[in-house]
């Protein structure tokens, strides 16, 4: 084997530890990548790949490499693409002999990071464990374990369920919490489990998710010696998947996880479910197209201030509750808040300078703070005493008031021991204040005297000794010197001790000046040695409080999250719901909260009214394309919804019975998904629905049973209403959307049915959008109206409405439809009508159900075969 050098052995020897990682290795000021990493990273950073022998002659290794001071910038990019990134750091001072000591100081993964550049400011940055039990082999889930931390805000809960559909409930779950990375047992990886795309996948070796061990680090980590003050004394599976978690943490934070103070184990049964699609249908926290907050629910609520009142806000919108008492409370406390538009403004105005307190207490309790970040935190603290006074006589808002702890004593500590504008890190003096540490006022005094003393050492010696020309000078060499002319080294004083000689001059020192020298030189280090032992006590002791403080950050969370829901509910003219057990749902003039935001000035919202009760269960909407539909039927649940998280509605009065899941599904759009026919897809998720819903749940259904023929999709959807109507187990309030107005004779035959449409008003050949809601099923589909408004080109608007008329005229061979000729060349005369003419001609194929249609065709076709 070649010979390799002592640093390319300690890199080969650290990057064995870490195969999965793209390893940063320290050099001076660079860090360097090498081997595969270094191309890698070359491409991905789209950094310069250069190559480096390691010995004359020698092998080249590819190699590229960062500056280190801009070191995050590039493990963001990394992170974000997926990769973890291992950085190791060089751990002892270069003594000249030898090669410094080398250690990885921290793994970063998409879910583990903390560093405040590498982390969205509203969002939190979850890592999750799942734990399948079951059978890796055949990929069946019997149990599932679930877990999730952010270390950047020290939340951690647990849970864990059982029954059918484990593997669903678990993506449910996932899409619940939208972490950014999940870990996984590596046998379960390996065979194949996949997650929706934008979350990061790793592997974790099965045994970290083994319980007697992954108990066991629970126990010490909190130093409990049982679970069950956690609410985990049963819940195996949730020890499991949290065990792993904390497993996976430690190994990439290298330290200590202090803020992980408590593991919350919940339930799953205390939210409304939301899976993915309808998440994404109803466009919560970001629009199907583009992936933006704005143009989303989120987009329209989130007026909080603060960053960790946004992380609450986006996280009471992706679980939104089932208890009538937690949300009256929610409600009240938003109903205080919009009362007085003088006590919202105040408020708003002391949260602003209110900066992360959850992550910078953290960060504290991390040892991973600077000198700004306590200031900052300081700067919180102060205005707790002011934020307090403002809300604490308002009735609903008292429990948040007392819990805003002013946290006195990490403020004091702070405000003591820091300068009101530190630098950013510890490398510069000028952190500590003075007075606050004698040990560190002595040092600074002593240097501001030792500095005196030789400033003044001149004029002295020239009048000690009577030498005129006597100079006190520095050099690097010799640092502080006397210097004589020779003309009067006759007169030098016993006590100097020649250093130099030089043409006309000779050099000297004293014991005394070098012991000035010294401490001079000295004190600079000195004084950054004694700040950064003092600041790192003090973040020891701010550390300390980071329960009280981060009870407060809470509070702070929970005020901000309602003064946003008040802001909006007074800007936007919303009204507070009512909530009941009651299994109805009403709506009086309900708005759809971002439709009417993106409305042009000119044009104003139609305000709808819904109304379900047990007799009234599934509502068919009918209407032209573009009519409203769509928009319509989501109002509908968005109104629920906003008022399940105590929210105030976009509506003038709304009484809600608790829905337990929405599901909305819309029918085949243009994109495919992987794999699979759109149609294929939307019949899976239908299928889903209508096993996994209750008599409580709430269904938005937008013409399903597009992606097909039209016969095959109003079969579809006719079978899927009936299937609703008639099953007990679901009976749930429905909105089901069609162009098919064919379903509007459902309700005949279906009691629980009942039909609505968009109303549109006719204009000659144009129709105008009333989009007004109204009893009764649409007679039209007004396709071509909306062909002609779309801008086709006229003679296919035409054509379209002359196969529409024949379509209509009760015609059943389509490829038999001839265009209308120009101009008759002849016409036939008189000749008696044939029979099966004059039937079709006496079809009102609007009274027709499709069964009456299909019998009249089998008939027409009978007619034909007989003449
Ligand atoms: P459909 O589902 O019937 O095809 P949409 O619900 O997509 O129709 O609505 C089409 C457009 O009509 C919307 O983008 C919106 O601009 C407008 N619109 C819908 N409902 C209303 C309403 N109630 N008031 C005013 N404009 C509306």
């Amino acid at each position: 084997m070649a010979r390799v050098t002592p640093m390319r052995r300690q890199y080969l020897e650290i990057k064995s530890q870490y195969p999965d990682c793209i390893l940063m290795f320290r050099m001076g000021d660079f860090y360097e990548m090498f081997d595969d990493d270094a191309e890698v990273a070359a491409r991905e950073l789209d950094i310069t790949l250069t190559s480096r022998a390691q010995r004359k002659g020698g092998e080249k290794i590819p190699m590229a490499g960062v500056p280190y001071h801009s070191v995050d910038g590039y493990i963001a990019k990394l992170i974000e693409k997926g990769f973890h990134v291992a950085v190791c750091d060089q751990v002892t001072e270069p003594t000249g002999r030898g090669i410094v000591e080398r250690e990885v100081t921290r793994v970063m993964t998409p879910g583990t990071v903390v560093e405040p550049a590498l982390l969205e400011e509203g969002k939190s940055n979850y890592l999750m464990g799942i734990l399948p039990i079951g059978d890796p082999e055949s990929g069946t889930w019997r149990r599932c374990g679930i877990a999730f931390a952010d270390v950047s805000t020290g939340e951690f809960c647990a849970t864990q369920f059982a029954g059918d559909d484990i593997g669903l409930r678990a993506f449910e779950e996932l899409a619940r919490v939208a972490p950014r990375e999940v870990i996984m047992p590596e046998s379960w990886v390996e065979r194949g489990a996949t997650l929706p795309e934008g979350i990061h996948l790793s592997p974790a070796q099965d045994w970290t998710f083994e319980f007697d061990g992954a108990a066991q680090l629970l126990l010490d980590h909190f130093h409990v010696s049982s679970l069950a003050g956690f609410g985990l004394d049963d819940q195996p599976d949730a020890v499991a998947a949290a065990g792993g978690v904390l497993q996976y943490l430690r190994a990439t934070q290298k330290q200590s996880l202090d803020q992980l103070t408590t593991l919350r184990a919940y339930s799953t049964d205390s939210f409304m479910v939301l899976d993915q699609f309808t998440r994404r249908n109803l466009e919560l926290v970001e629009t199907i197209r583009g992936g933006r907050q704005r143009g989303s629910l989120l987009g329209i609520l989130d007026r909080t201030v603060t960053p960790m009142g946004g992380r609450l806000l986006r996280k009471w919108l992706s679980e939104p509750l089932l208890e009538i008492n937690r949300l009256n409370a929610r409600l009240d406390a938003v109903e205080a808040l919009t009362g007085g538009d003088v006590l919202r403004g105040e408020v708003a105005q002391t949260l602003k300078p209110v900066a992360d307190m959850e992550r910078l207490t953290n960060r504290v309790v991390m040892g991973k703070a600077g000198p700004r970040e306590l200031v900052a935190l300081k700067a919180a603290l102060a205005m707790i005493p002011r934020l307090r006074e403002l809300i604490e006589s308002t009735p609903s808002l008292t429990a948040i008031a007392e819990r805003l702890d002013p946290c006195e004593q990490a403020f004091e500590l702070i405000s003591r021991a820091l300068t009101d504008d530190p630098p950013t890190t510890l490398n510069a003096i000028g952190v500590i204040r003075d007075g606050y540490a004698p040990e560190l006022d002595a040092i600074v005094s002593a240097s501001q005297e030792a500095r005196d003393w030789i400033a003044n050492l001149e004029s002295q010696e020239r009048r000690r000794t009577g030498i005129s020309s006597i100079k006190v000078s520095y050099n690097k060499v010799f640092g502080y010197y006397i210097e004589v002319t020779n003309a009067h080294t006759d007169k030098v004083p016993d006590d100097y001790l020649r250093k130099q000689t030089l043409v006309n001059a000779e050099r000297y020192i004293t014991p005394e000046l070098k012991e000035y020298e010294s401490r001079v030189l000295n004190a600079e280090e000195e004084i950054l040695a004694a700040e950064r032992q003092l600041f790192a006590d003090l973040c020891q002791s701010v550390g300390a409080q980071s329960k009280r403080l981060l009870k407060t950050a809470n509070a702070i969370a929970h005020l901000d999250g309602f003064l946003s829901l008040a802001e909006v509910a007074v800007r936007e003219g919303y009204a507070r719901p009512t909530l009941t057990e009651d299994n109805v749902l009403e709506i009086e003039a309900g708005r759809h909260p971002v439709v009417e935001k993106l409305l042009e000035r000119s044009t104003r919202y139609v305000a709808n009214d819904s109304r379900f009760d047990m007799m009234s269960r599934i509502h068919i909407i009918t209407g032209p394309n573009m009519s409203g539909k769509s928009t319509y039927i989501r109002q509908v649940a968005l109104i629920t919804l906003m008022a399940q998280i105590g929210s105030f509605v976009p509506a003038d009065s709304a009484t809600i019975g608790l829905v337990d899941r929405i599901f909305a599904r819309i029918g085949a759009q243009d994109e495919i998904h992987a794999g699979q026919s759109t149609f294929m897809v939307e019949m899976v998720e239908t299928a889903r629905l209508l096993s996994g819903s209750s008599p409580r749940s709430l269904l938005i259904l937008d013409e399903i049973g597009r992606g097909t023929s039209t016969y095959d999709g109003m079969a579809i959807a006719r079978a899927v209403i009936e299937f609703i109507h008639n099953n007990p187990r679901l009976n749930c309030r429905t909105l089901f959307a069609t162009h098919y107005h064919e379903l509007t004779e459902l309700p005949n035959i279906l009691p629980r049915t009942a039909n609505h449409n968009v109303a549109v008003a006719e204009q000659g050949d144009d129709i105008v959008f009333l989009h007004r809601v109204l009893p009764g099923g649409a007679d039209q589909s007004y396709g071509v109206h909306v062909a002609q408004l779309a801008g086709m080109p006229r003679s296919v608007v035409e054509r379209a409405r002359e196969l529409l008329a024949q379509l209509e005229a009760g015609g059943s061979d389509f490829a038999a439809y001839k265009p209308k000729p120009q101009h008759q060349q002849f016409s036939f005369f008189d000749a008696p009508e044939n029979p099966v003419v004059a039937t079709l001609r006496s079809l009102e194929v609007d009274d027709l159900s499709p069964l009456e249609a299909l019998t009249a065709l089998y008939e027409l076709k009978r007619m034909v075969a007989e003449a």
